[in-house]
């Protein structure tokens, strides 16, 4: 009896040993942090083999994607699996309307197939070290921000050389906990990447932006790359004799898919983070940020789809851009809701409360006015907030705005009467051919739709008194009418056009150089972005410093506060494991939501012909065969997609999802609706991670596409 009571005793001591869901940690810190909790969640392995620097871990298997996704090797050849919306924006430029591969899909049959994807980097992580003892000490309270920065910078400096010395890899230092802690990644960045397989848009982004952010989800997001490595497996540019890397670690993949609360763990390159805001922060966000910029982008991406829809070559155009603008867009919106439906700003005030009461001890004396102090400056900010929101959301959504601002090196030189023509000709030439890239992919109906819209909501939000002296006038000179506005400037414009260009800047000269400081598009450019960088230097930037400085001092004190915490740092796009279990969640009242989705879900879903929700006809005729082979779950059911508890956000794309064994079993690749607020408050009630289910993923490769080559690769673990 006793025995029986010691051990209900232990087991209950155990639960409380089981942490909250949320975090994300550094795979340095797992075994002081983490691994115990993660074990008695059901992991079977050691926090040696996520992460070691003394014997291949799976840290090896797992690179940061193209700087800002992450991707999982997946065979010994190199073979690289992210989400398609990872590698849109390179399989949209690999297309062609006669090659359409963002339309019909690629699968290369064998390597010579392969094709080259200029620009995408794949980099690994070597190794990681706590530098902060080696920074901090350097550092004092007296010193004002800009020599703090200096300091850091030489330290850095330093012990990246010192780090990286006679090796082949990169050394970086970062901060943490808002300057607090520093820590430095030693690096190994690939350059040779070739597409290997993509699914057709249908397929990888099925439910397109409707189904964006939220479950139950149906959208086989992922597409494969190989990596490529020159003499000695060492990273090399592109050259066609480059061979398969031969990595030192890739992933088993399981076919045993998940039950519900099974462990699971995502490993990658989490971008961007902010949990430990104060309620003044979240306050501002839900209701001026994130309200501003909805705004402008519901109205941008209005436009651009007018034009996209049924139109391919406007489509591949601006398919990538109006994709990375609706996914932000989309998820301030979920993010808003989310925030005020869990009282987000009445929970951090309960927090600040108690902080307040802490620091009015004699322990937190140092911070007793902190934040008071924070109070005040985000209400000065908030002055400033629709300058900045409509600045960069409505005056520089204008794409000819932007280009034209490409002009200032040019303008520059129009200063000293010493440059010579032919150096005024070359720097022509130079922009001229650099323009080209933007052409390429500029259709002036939109953006001359764009400005009239834009310049609009700018004149209307921005208070008058900081707008720029031009702006005004030259809108009071159209009698606010944006359309004629918009005709004009459009037709006077050089920078329309590459022919209306290249003829300005044939003959290159200074006098047509101090000509084209007057072309509407770059006068009104410049005009906007000199006033607004006196406000940023002037006012923005003393402001954001000072909130910097507090956060730093906030954070030290939560820390002080609460030693028993442990607090993990907010995301800033470095290697993070989080973990969590495989769950439903209840998504508002009388909807619970399960955490499995099959093919069932796409035939219900199906509409032929539909924008979001079309899909290959050879694709429903296989579904409807049921023939799901190995692939098929115990129902005879093909797994799509499955969510659990995982703390992730953007930078998370693409990400290994892993079981207990340490096989991968999916790819990370969204959240849900309610929980995009994941962000800035995590809520274990609400907040889930969207895998595609490994399972899907393979049935596209094999009996989708035929890519049994792609198959004979992997190290799948049935
Ligand atoms: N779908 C998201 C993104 O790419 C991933 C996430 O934030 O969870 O931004």
């Amino acid at each position: 009896m006793i025995k029986k009571l010691f051990s209900i005793v232990l087991v209950a001591f155990t639960i409380n040993q089981v942490k909250a869901d949320e975090g994300m940690w550094l795979p340095i810190l797992l075994e002081q942090l983490n691994i115990e909790d993660m074990q008695a969640r059901g992991f079977k392995l050691t926090a040696e083999d996520i992460y070691s620097i003394n014997k291949t871990s799976m840290k090896d298997a797992v690179v940061l994607f193209n700087g800002g996704c992450t991707g999982e090797i997946i065979s010994n050849e190199g073979l690289m699996l992210t989400n398609h919306h990872c590698g849109f924006s390179s399989i949209n430029s690999l297309s062609t309307l006669e090659n359409n591969y963002l339309r019909d899909g690629f699968w290369a049959k064998n390597k010579d197939q392969e094709i080259p994807a200029p620009g995408l980097t794949a980099t690994f992580i070597i190794s990681m070290f706590n530098v902060t003892d080696s920074i901090i000490p350097y550092l004092n309270k007296d010193m004002d921000e800009a020599t703090r920065n200096m300091v850091i910078k030489q330290i850095s400096a330093k012990l990246e050389a010192q780090f990286k010395k006679g090796t082949h890899y990169d050394a970086t230092v970062r901060a943490f906990y808002y300057g607090n802690e520093f820590y430095l990644f030693l690096t190994e960045t690939f350059k040779d990447l070739r597409l290997v397989g993509a699914p057709p848009s249908s397929v990888g982004n099925f439910g397109g932006e409707t189904d964006n952010w939220m479950w139950p989800r149906h959208t086989g997001d992922f597409s494969m790359f190989r990596i490529y490595a020159g003499k000695d497996n060492l990273p090399a540019a592109y050259d066609p004799n480059n061979k398969p890397f031969k990595p030192r670690y890739s992933f088993p993949i399981s076919l045993k898919g998940v039950q519900e609360n099974d462990f699971t763990m995502v490993y990658g390159f989490p971008g961007r983070t902010q949990e430990y805001l104060t309620s003044y922060a979240v306050d501002l966000t839900i209701n001026t940020t994130n309200p501003n910029r909805i705004d402008c982008r519901d109205q941008r991406l209005a436009i651009m789809n007018k034009y996209m829809r049924g139109n391919d070559t406007v489509t591949l155009m601006y398919a990538s851009k109006a994709r990375s603008l609706a996914n932000a867009y989309k998820k301030w919106k979920g993010e808003m809701i989310g925030l005020k439906l869990n009282d987000a700003v009445t929970k951090k005030q309960t927090y600040e409360s108690k902080f307040q009461q802490w620091a009015n001890t004699h322990e937190g004396k140092n911070y007793r006015n902190l934040l008071k102090d924070m109070e005040a400056a985000y209400t000065e900010y908030k002055a400033y907030s629709e300058l900045v929101d409509y600045t960069s959301e409505a005056f520089f959504a204008v794409e000819l705005l932007n280009f034209a601002s490409g002009y200032k090196k040019i303008a520059a030189l129009t200063a000293s009467d010493t440059i010579s023509t032919e150096f005024y000709q070359l720097e022509a030439a130079n922009f001229y051919t650099n323009s080209l890239n933007f052409y390429s992919k500029y259709y002036v109906k939109i953006d001359k739709e764009l400005f009239a819209t834009m310049m609009k909501l700018y004149a209307e939000n921005v208070a008058p008194a900081l707008q720029s002296e031009y702006f005004k006038a030259e809108a009071t000179k159209y009698q606010n009418n944006y359309t004629a506005w918009a005709d004009a400037l459009f037709s006077k414009s050089v920078f329309v056009s590459a022919e209306k260009l290249q003829k300005a800047m044939s003959n290159f000269n200074a006098k047509k150089a101090k000509k084209l400081l007057n072309d509407p598009a770059y006068r009104l450019y410049a005009e906007v972005a000199n006033r607004y960088e006196s406000q940023i230097k002037s006012g923005i930037n003393p402001l954001n410093e000072k909130i910097g400085i507090y956060m730093r001092e906030y954070m030290k004190a939560q820390r002080l506060m609460q030693p028993d915490r442990d607090f993990y740092p907010d995301a800033n796009s470095t290697l993070r494991v989080t973990y969590g279990n495989v769950k439903g969640y209840t998504a508002k009242d009388a909807v619970f939501y399960t955490y499995q989705t099959t093919d069932e879900g796409i035939e219900q879903k199906y509409i032929a012909g539909d924008e979001d929700f079309d899909m290959p006809a050879s694709l429903i005729t296989l579904f409807e065969s049921n023939n799901f082979g190995r692939y098929a779950n115990n129902e005879g059911e093909l797994p799509i997609a499955f969510i659990a508890s995982n703390h992730t956000t953007g930078g998370n794309s693409g990400s290994p999802v892993i079981n207990a064994n340490g096989e991968l079993i999916g790819t990370n690749y969204d959240r849900v609706w309610e929980g995009t607020m994941s962000d800035i408050m995590y809520d274990v009630n609400r907040c889930r991670n969207i895998s595609l289910d490994i399972r899907y993923t393979l049935f596209i490769v094999e009996k989708y596409a035929g890519a049994t080559n792609i198959i004979q690769e992997l190290n799948i673990v049935e």
